[in-house]
């Protein structure tokens, strides 16, 4: 099934070593090992049968799968195209609780926050919806200097004080694995003297294309957290309409498998999604189950995390003006519903491709982490940072544009806490070991307590007053669940809090 790639006609890809660079991507043979009797995970005939199968369940059926997911069990493809087709007001309120439920039992009332950095819009692709594809003219063109890598990330650290960062990157040879990892030592490297301490990030995760398994290796010792690919579809007609054969992106099983292949790498914690508006939602959910559930059958894990980005207008890109497979709000709210109750683990990214307004909705259906202060112009946190949208030099067009700061009040004064952490994968609390103490509970423990440091950290080196007041009475409230619930840390974790106060950083469990 898999192919040499040709060539883009297109000015982007039109010499000579870019096009050799294409013909070498993909490796055949490191999709046909992880086939089942020649066949990928996504059996279309099969989805589309428990679609049809499962319409109308009684209410009777719908609680008892809602009981499974409580349990924190993966559902099945039956059980979650059961959930798919409800459309009763009253069992989607019970759905929208118990995803909430879930959610707080896994992840109590923490959210965890990041920001994109785009570093580079060059592609060799030629995805319809995208403003980056390469026959997109009217896109200026750059990829970032190590140099200007690391003033954003100067920015990113020592202004708006976040910690943890997905980095972006077109497919091209110049932004290929080489210079993803320099890239990730780049922004590990900076340190910048904040209020009260002083600002680092300590997480990368990468968005980025489908790599080869020894250039997972590569990364991963350049200290990446997560791997992100989105499939954009899973349906196979409709990603070939809108990747074209002859770029990389057209091979779907090359995408398919890549996660497969970050985790032959030692890759253990990926992230995967569909582009939301491409295909018939409920389908994508349930071939997103179908992802999980190959990933849990093969390496004993599912993904780390679950994305669901909506698609948003782009620049000069008139593909997205007319989508027969445009997702309502409604529908929205059910899809993250129903990914929340059938991967009950599982990470939720909630982008700001969102509204405000949405992400107040959704966010509370079980996601897990939000970006805010996003700027996603290629540099545009350094050279542009009051410029919210950047349009000829980004993707898309983002939803909230919000600050951080302005985020942050909002959640704690609805009593949420926003965690900085990012203990978890430097103690190697990652992969399945992750997902055991996830499934218990007991990762919850270490969480409140790295949460309410790396707040403390956050609310003393970058929140405005209002923001400061709204976030001590979370930190008061927080403090007090941890007397109760854990003693047997109190002493321990009351101390590295007042050396938080006093201007230590990055004290953990
Ligand atoms: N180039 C890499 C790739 O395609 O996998 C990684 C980065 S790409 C810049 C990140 C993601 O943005 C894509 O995977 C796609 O899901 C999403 N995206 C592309 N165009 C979009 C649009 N118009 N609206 C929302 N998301 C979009
Ligand atoms: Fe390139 Fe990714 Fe955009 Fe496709 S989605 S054109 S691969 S940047």
């Amino acid at each position: 099934m898999s192919k040499g790639v040709g060539f883009a006609t297109t000015v982007l890809n039109n010499n000579k070593s870019t096009r050799e660079w294409i013909q070498n991507r993909i490796k055949p043979e490191e999709i046909e090992k992880y086939l089942d009797n020649g066949q990928d995970f996504i059996d279309e005939p099969a989805i589309e049968q428990a679609l049809a199968a499962n319409r109308g369940c009684d209410a009777r059926r719908v609680r008892d799968i809602l009981a499974k997911s409580l349990a924190i069990e993966t559902l099945t493809p039956d059980e979650t195209a059961c959930l798919i087709h409800v459309t009763d007001p009253e069992l989607l309120a019970e759905m929208r609780q118990t995803a909430s439920a879930v959610k707080t039992k896994v992840y109590d009332n923490r959210f965890v926050t990041f920001a994109p950095l785009y570093l580079g819009n060059l592609c060799v692709n030629n995805c319809a919806y995208c403003g980056f594809r390469s026959s997109n003219h009217a896109e200026t063109r750059r990829i970032l200097s190590q140099e200007e890598v690391r003033r954003e990330a100067e920015v990113l650290a020592g202004q708006i004080g976040h910690k943890r960062l997905i980095v972006v990157y077109g497919e091209h040879p110049k932004s290929g694995v080489e210079y993803m990892a320099e890239t990730l030592r780049t922004i590990y490297d900076v340190k910048v003297k904040t209020r009260c301490g002083w600002g680092q990030i300590h997480r990368c995760n990468i968005n980025g294309a489908p790599l080869q398994v020894d250039e997972y290796r590569i990364v991963k010792e350049a200290g990446l957290g997560t791997y992100q690919v989105f499939q954009e579809t899973y349906h196979k007609g409709t990603y070939a309409r809108l990747h074209p054969s002859n770029t990389i992106k057209g091979d779907y099983r090359w995408r398919l498998y890549c996660m497969h292949r970050a985790m032959e790498a030692g890759i253990d914690d990926v992230g995967i999604g569909p582009l939301v508006g491409l295909y018939d939602w409920k389908f994508e959910v349930m071939a997103i189950l179908h992802h999980a559930i190959d990933l849990e059958k093969k390496f004993g894990i599912g993904p780390h995390t679950i994305s669901f980005p909506r698609l948003e207008p782009a620049h000069n890109t008139p593909f997205l003006n007319d989508l027969p497979y445009r997702v309502s709000d409604e529908d929205f709210k059910r899809l993250v519903t129903v990914i929340r109750l059938a991967v009950p683990y599982t990470g939720m990214i909630l982008t700001a491709r969102e509204t405000a307004e949405m992400r107040r909705e959704v966010l509370p259906l079980g996601c897990t982490q939000f970006d805010a202060s996003s700027r996603i112009g290629i540099g545009g946190y350094d050279d542009r940072p009051d410029d919210r949208q950047q349009d000829d030099r980004q993707q898309f067009i983002l939803g909230d544009t919000r600050s951080l700061d302005e985020v942050i009040r909002e959640l704690a004064e609805a009593g949420y806490i926003t965690s900085f952490c990012t203990a978890g994968y430097r103690c190697g609390r990652t992969g399945d070991k992750i997902m055991c103490l996830l499934r218990s509970g007991k990762e919850g423990q270490f969480c409140k307590l790295n949460a309410v440091l790396t707040f403390r950290e956050w609310l003393d080196d970058f929140a405005t007053p209002e923001t400061l007041a709204a976030g001590e009475k979370v930190i008061a409230k927080e403090i007090e669940e941890v007397r109760r619930r854990q003693p047997g840390v109190f002493e321990s974790f009351m101390s590295y809090y007042e050396k938080t106060r006093a201007g230590e950083r990055d004290l953990y469990f």
